[in-house]
């Protein structure tokens, strides 16, 4: 607490800010009962406050009222108690607690709410089922770990709102109704009431609003903004979250970059979070896909992809020599000196099987070739080649995926981050942040038999539009740890390039002027260029926190459900409240 309390009926200090200093002095404090303690005579409470925790002593000689009384308190009841601030004897001083060389002895006690016993242990870091903290969140809030979590979360937002207001950024707030924006998921919709079968979505990003206001010259804007996907929930993405958004005029990549720098080098720097300082490295697309598998690598570990198709030419074993007439690849990895049992190798299959691989090669090397369930279907020449191309030598487990280059990439960078995990590989620090740059502009999909935008289709391409295999985006992402954390890019700013954007991944002039013809015609005024970048709060937080879900660092959260055990939401809403908006439930 930077200030102390305006004195009133309640208290006069903090309890976690009584110390040794205020010895002798009268202190009127308030809060909840952390603990109780009898001992003989004596009854300790500990109280707690945000600010922390100080021991109150109710002695019966010298106040027989406030010790009476005292007999009555239970956990997380809520009290004002005034006192003297006194000395412990030297045996009892408590080096843990900040207040611990002092305690108020009480002689005035005002009960001001009773608790009833807590669901689960409020003064213990003790594991409790996520749902039963979810569904008493109040409580859960009291605990330690979540006021550190959220004093963090708080701190890094000021930090980011304080480097930008610095530099002249705008905080403007865009609208939660409006239609639905690109991101490429699913839309939350809200009925319209005024016009029955009319629907507004939640944005997803506000990324049409933010260059709209390039376009009306704010130059430097951002928000700390919620965005809504409705996506399922996993441990690392809600169908809610938090961003920082911004958005430049008159920039280009670096420009973004550099800004990003200065706010996320401030924001890790003031947390004391071992990262180097900006500027960060760069890797490519290409360069992370192949070497970790992933467009968002953890460099911290090694265990690199390596492609052996050179080695594997004029294999006479089926499943390599398919995949490489079919323009797929074959891929491996070296794990290093293993003992793996069958069992944990059948593991590993399997996943690799979850990740969209038709199966796994392993194979132990050893001096007269390979231990594995190909070994005689490859030739000693191409097990030495394979050897030398994965730096191998002897014991060593190699494991192989043959496949279209994607899954391929992806089957192995999931291995590698198990394995990693697995065999401890992973050095917690320093962390390791790092630029992902040069995408591709678009990619296939091949359900819908068309291209996509990797980012998002308001991103600019650099190279050939005839050629949209080949185009690259100016987009840029930002990857901690292995997890992607922020990303943006340059944005198209004519509505020549736009429109043949929007061609190319079969958005026709027709469907482009109805869902962005607002941006469109925005364009047609004059529109400077411009780019931007948006950071995923939530998972910096809880990245910086050291906490695996993001649901941490989020006071009120969903559940993995999408619902809401706290307020029951998602819920059903009554007949009258649908006949308003002009629906009726078929069931
Ligand atoms: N709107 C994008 C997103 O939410 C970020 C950006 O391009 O600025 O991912």
């Amino acid at each position: 607490m930077k200030l102390p309390p305006r004195p009133n009926t309640y208290r006069d200090a903090w309890c976690g800010q009584l110390t040794a200093e205020r010895a002798d002095t009268t202190a009127r404090v308030a809060g909840w009962v952390h603990r109780r303690r009898d001992h003989g005579g004596l009854i300790f409470i500990d109280l707690r406050d945000r600010s922390g925790i100080v021991q109150l002593v109710f002695h019966p000689e010298t106040a027989p009222e406030a010790h009476a009384e005292a007999h009555a308190l239970r956990s997380e009841d809520v009290l004002s108690a005034a006192g003297t601030v006194a000395r412990r004897e030297p045996a009892n001083v408590n080096p843990n607690l900040k207040t611990g060389e002092i305690e108020v002895s009480v002689n005035e006690l005002e009960i001001l709410a009773d608790a009833q016993t807590p669901p689960f242990p409020v003064d213990e870091d003790v594991a409790v089922d996520e749902t039963l903290r979810l569904r008493y969140r109040p409580l859960d809030l009291r605990r330690k770990p979540m006021l550190e979590a959220l004093e963090l979360r708080h701190r890094v937002v000021a930090t980011m709102r304080e480097v930008l207001d610095a530099r002249d950024f705008l905080e403007v707030e865009t609208p939660f109704l409006t239609r639905s924006t690109p991101e490429g998921a699913r839309d939350f919709l809200v009925p319209a009431r005024q016009q029955p079968g009319s629907f507004y979505a939640l944005p997803q990003s506000p990324q049409l609003f933010k260059q709209l206001l390039m376009v009306g010259g704010f130059e430097r804007y951002y928000q700390i903004v919620r965005c809504f996907r409705d996506e399922d929930a996993r441990a690392d993405r809600l169908p809610e979250f938090t961003q920082l958004d911004l958005e430049m005029a008159f920039v280009a990549e670096e420009d973004v970059i550099e800004t990003m720098e200065a706010v996320m080098g401030a924001v890790f720097e003031r947390q004391g979070f071992d990262v180097l300082p900006p500027p960060w490295p760069r890797m490519t697309f290409g360069e992370a896909v192949a070497r970790y598998g992933t467009d968002r690598p953890d460099t911290r570990f090694g265990l690199e992809l390596h492609d052996l198709g050179e080695a594997l030419m004029a294999t006479e074993f089926k499943v390599f020599s398919d995949a490489l007439k079919a323009g797929g690849v074959v891929r491996g990895i070296n794990t290093g000196r293993r003992d793996l049992p069958r069992s944990e190798l059948d593991t590993l299959t399997e996943l690799a099987k979850h990740h969209g691989a038709k199966g796994l090669v392993w194979a132990f090397v050893q001096p007269e070739g390979w231990r594995s369930p190909i070994a005689k279907f490859v030739s000693r020449e191409e097990m030495k080649a394979i050897n030398t191309r994965l730096e191998a030598s002897e014991d060593d487990l190699l494991l192989i995926v043959a496949d279209k280059q994607i899954t391929a990439g992806k089957v192995l960078g999931a291995l590698r981050l198990e394995l990693g995990r697995r065999f401890d590989l992973i050095p917690e620090t320093p962390h390791d942040v790092r630029w992902v740059v040069e995408f591709p502009m678009f990619l296939w999909n091949d359900e819908e038999g068309r291209w996509e935008a990797e980012h998002h289709p308001f991103t600019a391409p650099t190279g050939d539009l005839d050629d949209p295999a080949a185009l690259l985006s100016r987009s840029y992402d930002l990857v901690l740890d292995g997890a992607e954390i922020g990303g943006g890019s340059i944005r198209n700013h004519t509505i020549d390039v736009q429109q043949r954007i929007f061609e190319l991944i079969g958005i026709g002039p027709d469907e482009a002027q109805a869902r962005f013809g607002f941006l469109l015609e925005a364009f047609k005024y004059g529109a400077p260029p411009h780019g931007g970048i948006a950071m995923g709060i939530d998972r910096i937080v809880a990245l910086i926190a050291g906490r695996d879900n993001i649901r941490e660092v989020i006071a009120f959260p969903k559940a993995t459900s999408g619902g809401d055990p706290l307020t029951g939401a998602p819920a059903p809403v009554d007949d009258a409240q649908l006949r308003e908006l002009g629906f009726r439930l078929r069931n």
